[in-house]
């Protein structure tokens, strides 16, 4: 390509973030919003839920075997959550590392600046929820949001080449 403008394309992908009750109930909501924004993402949609049992059920279904199911449902419906849609580039994957392991305790060892570091109690009560794949992403992003189904954009913006590239 000679020197000047061409096109090249950013892929700004999305993915579902929740601040489940207790990051809420403990006013990190400010603080892990700032977070967000300081890492370049995009809030694109947010909802304040109170989650009922039935909710929370299907939204863990891949938990329902789990010792620890029946604990998180009713931590989950402890309080109200905020729901987000999160975008950017690469948000599953950048997502999911802001928030760190999913044992706060072991999160604030290994991974001292991730939010889970933060607001730091134990395995079940570790302040936010990050999809684990741009599959789950589609489907979690659905299951709060009826409207939205697709999770990636392509944006085409022109690039100055200052130099041949
Ligand atoms: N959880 C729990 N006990 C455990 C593992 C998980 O209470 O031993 C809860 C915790 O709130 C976690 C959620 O169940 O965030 C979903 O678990 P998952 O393994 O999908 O972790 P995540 O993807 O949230 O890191």
């Amino acid at each position: 390509v000679k020197q000047g403008f061409r096109c090249a394309s950013i892929e700004k992908e999305q993915t579902l973030g929740i601040i489940k009750p207790d990051g809420l109930l403990s006013n990190y909501t400010d603080k892990i919003k700032n977070v967000i924004l300081d890492s370049g993402f995009v809030i694109r949609n947010e909802v304040s839920l109170q989650l009922d049992e039935d909710s929370v059920r299907t939204f863990y279904a891949e938990h329902s075997s789990k010792s620890f199911f029946n604990s998180l449902i009713t931590y989950m419906t402890s309080g109200p959550v905020l729901v987000m849609i999160l975008e950017k580039e690469n948000a599953v994957a950048d997502w999911r590392a802001l928030i760190g392991p999913t044992d706060a305790r072991k999160a604030k060892i290994t991974h001292p600046h991730s939010i889970r570091a933060m607001c730091r109690t134990n395995s079940e009560k570790n302040c936010v929820h990050g999809s684990d794949s741009p599959q789950s992403a589609q489907r979690e992003i659905s299951f709060f949001f009826k409207e939205k189904s697709a999770a990636v954009y392509v944006f085409l913006v022109l690039k100055y080449c200052p130099i041949s590239c």
